[in-house]
């Protein structure tokens, strides 16, 4: 694996973080959260994000994810989600009776916004409306989130998948999924 830093790794990921947030931009439109779109993932021009991710630049799968798989553990990563409401790891506490507290309906509608984003801009071209359930069915039992919750963003990739970004990434449509948990 190669992990230098190169000019040609600098250029390409500074251009897939800033693909990546004007995507997200445009679908926190979609649900009314513009302000939060805008300062969607900003902590990834930051010096402890930026360089670790140019180092284990890869282009088809997240650089985050290619450094844990080589040393173990990201710093990257730990400073991401220390920093960035919209990933439920953010709210996650072993040491809480519930450590999977319940997360506030802005950041709900965030994450969704960032999972469309992202399967977005990794699959490029080959990206379906089926992709982010397919992949989410993949990863959820992983996942240390509320089942609630889980079951919230379950529904709305389901919709999606069925009826199309339209149906399914809806301010109106979440937010009643999200108050009848
Ligand atoms: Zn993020």
């Amino acid at each position: 694996m190669n992990n230098r830093i190169t000019f040609t790794k600098i250029l390409k990921h500074f251009h897939t973080v800033n693909k990546h947030r004007f995507k997200v931009f445009l679908l926190c439109c979609r649900v009314g959260i513009p302000i939060q779109g805008l300062f969607h993932d900003l902590s990834k021009y930051s010096k402890e994000e930026f360089w670790e991710s140019v180092k284990y630049y890869q282009g088809d799968v997240s650089p985050i994810r290619n450094c844990k798989i080589q040393e173990g553990y990201s710093k990257a990563w730990l400073h991401h989600k220390g920093r960035n409401k919209h990933h439920y790891e953010y709210w996650y506490d072993y040491n809480l009776k519930e450590p999977t507290p319940m997360i506030p309906f802005r950041y709900v509608l965030e994450m969704i916004c960032d999972s469309f984003a992202a399967g977005m801009t990794y699959q490029g071209k080959k990206w379906t409306q089926e992709y982010q359930l397919s992949y989410w069915n993949r990863v959820k039992d992983e996942a240390r989130m509320k089942p609630e919750i889980k079951k919230l963003l379950t529904t709305v990739y389901e919709t999606v998948a069925k009826k199309g970004l339209k149906a399914g990434l809806n301010r109106k449509y979440i937010k009643n999924l999200y108050d009848n948990m």
